[in-house]
């Protein structure tokens, strides 16, 4: 799970300058890549957690990823604990607070733009429901299951649209 040479895309970087400008409010994403906030994102909800934090199940110490990325095998605390990445494994529940947010998030925007995603991974992909508004866009490669319910449908990589009309790309 581990790519500590991943630099931020064209997609990263649009959504960055989208929130720098004041037209973005929130970025809520199911990547545990730290790459948003990389590119400059400042207010990313992370659903599945983050590679970059990780945390001693013993004593709560703090270690970044470049040492749980040069252990060996199981990385270890100095008190002898063994470190958990804070980071959402399969059939574990998501942080509660972060996914209160993204749902305030979502009920209260104006366009919610899904990008990337074919919505097949809950509950994440039920955070759609939340949206109140009239301006749904979808940027995916492939079809979604909420295609019929968009506004708007961009059959693309999220890289290629988003960077092409923020301009990133050029
Ligand atoms: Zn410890």
């Amino acid at each position: 799970m581990l790519f500590t040479s991943a630099v931020p895309n064209p997609a990263h970087r649009a959504l960055a300058r989208l929130e720098e400008e004041g037209k973005l409010k929130a970025v809520i994403t199911q990547n545990i890549d730290g790459l948003h906030q990389m590119a400059g994102s400042r207010e990313v909800l992370e659903l599945h957690g983050s590679v970059h934090r990780n945390y001693c199940t013993r004593c709560g110490e703090f270690y970044d990823l470049d040492y749980v990325a040069q252990s060996e095998g199981v990385p270890h605390c100095s008190c002898g604990g063994v470190i958990k990445p804070d980071v959402v494994l399969y059939e574990e529940g998501l942080d509660d607070r972060t996914l209160r947010k993204s749902v305030a998030y979502i009920s209260h925007a104006d366009m919610l733009i899904i990008g990337g995603t074919s919505l097949v991974v809950y509950p994440a992909a039920g955070l759609i429901d939340y949206y109140r508004g009239n301006k749904l866009v979808l940027i995916n490669k492939g079809a979604t299951s909420r295609d019929s319910q968009a506004d708007l449908v961009i059959s693309d990589s999220i890289g290629e649209v988003l960077g092409t009309v923020t301009g990133v790309n050029l």
